[in-house]
């Protein structure tokens, strides 16, 4: 593997799954796709944690090699590999950098994904619920009148009630607005994340304060 974490042929999908990444002191720092936690892995600089029997365990990539094939023999609990030409390999759910000590901020970053997700990618207008290559941001005072691109001034909205509303205020266009924009105090795609069966074990890594990971 080499630092594109790529031999040919894997699968794209495993290799975006979500992998939580942890400071030597086992705080949450982030989450990064499947492909660079193998890059991090591969060189030294991660090590990978699951759980074994009971226990948890935590493995560099050889030792996650072997990990890997003791899963293969048994059932596959909520697990994704990647497939290279001479092997499978168990993607990590979650790995710890093992020299890293900074401690993450603590606020949700705001970009689209996590404005759409806030929103349960309901339509604040209309109130339903659509695609994500249907939904658009919506500036709630807009941005020519000063509105800024804030958690509180931001909402998601379909195309068909962002063209309606245009330039205006939603009082000004007869719209209302389901609920009030709000900042998240945890980032919805990791709360989301954790009510999957393959990130459960992401919870004994995730005091509550410590959700608004970047990710
Ligand atoms: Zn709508």
């Amino acid at each position: 593997m080499d630092e594109s974490g790529a031999a040919g042929g894997l699968g794209e999908q495993a290799l975006s799954a979500s992998v939580l990444v942890l400071n030597r002191h086992y705080a949450a720092v982030r989450i990064v796709p499947a492909r660079r936690a193998f890059v991090l892995l591969y060189r030294g600089r991660a090590e990978a944690i699951d759980q074994e029997e009971g226990q948890y365990v935590s493995l560099d990539f050889d030792g996650w090699l072997r990990f890997t094939d003791r899963q293969l023999a048994g059932p596959p609990d909520h697990q994704l590999f990647v497939r290279t030409p001479r092997r499978s390999i168990l993607v990590p759910r979650v790995i710890r950098l093992v020299r890293y000590e900074k401690v993450p901020r603590n606020d949700v970053k705001y970009n689209r994904r996590n404005v759409l997700v806030r929103d349960d990618h309901h339509c604040q207008y209309c109130g339903r619920r659509f695609p994500v290559s249907r939904l658009s941001i919506d500036h709630v005072v807009p941005k020519s009148r000063g509105g800024g691109s804030t958690w509180t001034n931001v909402v998601t909205a379909c195309n068909d009630c962002n063209t309606r509303k245009g330039g205006r205020l939603p009082q000004e266009a007869s719209m209302r607005l389901i609920r009030e924009p709000r900042a998240p105090r945890r980032n919805p795609f990791v709360d989301h994340q954790l009510d999957s069966g393959r990130y459960r074990i992401w919870r004994d890594f995730l005091r509550d304060g410590e959700r608004a990971l970047d990710a």
